[in-house]
């Protein structure tokens, strides 16, 4: 497959605007302004591009809901926070195709009636705030962005913010607040960041390989576009895979690729020719599946079939050498250490889940352990403020779900 959101990133100057431009890059741009807002919005939403942040939220319909509100400035917020564990598949875009989401942002700040944008990069990706601050600066000696983009009387402004390192803040509120120069935490909603965002302006928010898609979707129309991937969910999709693989990387594939291929095919199968145990296919906070449940598509109505969730699309690989109590006690230990305390059920129910886990794992379970567990899970899941409560008790019973025995043979053998 022709790669798009990747291409030329083994080019060791990729991330400079001229080598950029004589791949054809900000030709989409040029093409963008000379169409007007509204048709480029068609094609988006004809494009069926769903947000790859993890929501999976149509891109179109989302900024059809500020466009519609006459409120100004509007801001455009592209989320660089991934901090969801075994998340990396930005990190290429950010470090080796900056210009891409650059070109992705002005396309879009242009349909939304935007003229400011903000890259929210995690804290701890510093070299690539290095890259895309240079690459800005070459993009306003261009032209590309600034008062008067390509002599268009255009005009879209953009700045890295970078974040402290908390994992919540690749929550949209969260985000916001953080940009607002608070502490990250997240807003209650309704109202939506569409309407009521940063500094209470209609806002939006973007992961950062959606906007990477927006050249494209530009360039071969929403139609065609529409075309590629999968039956239910269109477009390219980078992996992110890790674990016990032979070659762990990140990997621009059609959406709707068969996790098995990602695995065998892709990633090069079980390091050490071991057997597959399980696998987390979507980032930490998505459910696991055992070894039987790979022949399933990759993408967000297949995976939620098959018991769990396409989420960033990061592909943690475990072989049957892995302790799964041990898993769930160091997953856990994250998310307790990352609520940001706001509700109660995360706050306390994350704390408790984990010593629960630990004593397990260190032969201190106690019989009536694993009812416990599924009793503070259930406590949590559904009752929190967001999505950080669901993704910790949905880890807790996901292991228990599938691996019950081992958590079992622990308390067992004590
Ligand atoms: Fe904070 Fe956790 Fe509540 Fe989210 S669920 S608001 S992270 S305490």
């Amino acid at each position: 497959m022709e790669k798009i959101l990747l291409k030329n990133i083994d080019n060791p100057n990729s991330s400079d605007i001229d080598e950029y431009i004589k791949a054809g890059g900000y030709r989409n741009l040029s093409k963008a302004l000379s169409m007007q807002p509204k048709d480029i919005l068609e094609e988006v939403k004809k494009s069926g591009l769903k947000g790859r942040g993890g929501a999976g939220f149509p891109t179109g319909m989302k900024w059809s809901f500020a466009i519609a509100d006459p409120n100004l400035p509007k801001y455009l917020l592209c989320n660089a926070d991934e901090g969801e564990p075994g998340t990396f598949k930005d990190r290429p875009i950010l470090e080796k195709n900056p210009h891409l989401l650059i070109e992705g942002m002005v396309i879009s700040g242009y349909v939304l009636g935007s003229e400011n944008g903000y890259i929210y990069l995690r804290g701890e990706y510093p070299h690539a705030k290095e890259i895309l601050n240079k690459a800005l600066k070459q993009a306003y000696e261009k032209n590309y962005l600034g008062d008067n983009i390509l002599g268009k009387g255009i005009k879209f402004h953009l700045t890295v913010y970078q974040g402290a390192g908390a994992y919540i803040c690749g929550e949209e509120t969260a985000l916001i607040e953080s940009i607002e120069g608070k502490k990250g935490q997240p807003r209650n909603k309704p109202p939506f960041p569409v309407n009521v965002g940063a500094w209470n302006k209609p806002t939006i928010v973007n992961n950062v390989e959606t906007l990477a898609n927006l050249p494209y979707i530009v360039e071969v129309g929403g139609e065609a576009y529409s075309k590629t991937g999968s039956k239910d969910c269109s477009g390219p999709k980078l992996f992110s895979v890790s674990g016990c693989v032979n070659n762990p990387g990140v990997f621009e594939l059609p959406m709707g690729t068969s996790l098995k291929d990602i695995i065998y095919k892709y990633a090069g199968g079980i390091r050490g020719g071991k057997a597959l145990k399980a696998v987390i296919p979507g980032g930490l906070s998505t459910p696991v599946l055992p070894a039987d449940s790979i022949d399933c598509a990759m993408d967000f109505v297949s995976l939620p079939k098959a018991g769990s969730m396409l989420g960033s699309g990061a592909v943690i690989v475990m072989d049957e050498s892995v302790c799964m109590v041990k898993v769930t006690h160091r997953a856990l230990k994250f998310f307790e250490h990352e609520s940001c305390g706001k509700c109660v059920p995360c706050r306390e129910g994350t704390e408790w889940l984990r010593k629960i886990l630990e004593r397990i794992e260190e032969g201190q379970g106690r019989e009536g352990d694993i009812e416990l567990l599924s009793d503070i899970a259930g406590n949590v899941a559904g009752k929190t403020f967001c999505p950080l409560g669901d993704g910790a008790a949905g880890v807790v019973t996901g292991m228990l779900k599938h691996f019950k025995g081992e958590f079992e043979e622990k308390i067992r053998k004590v």
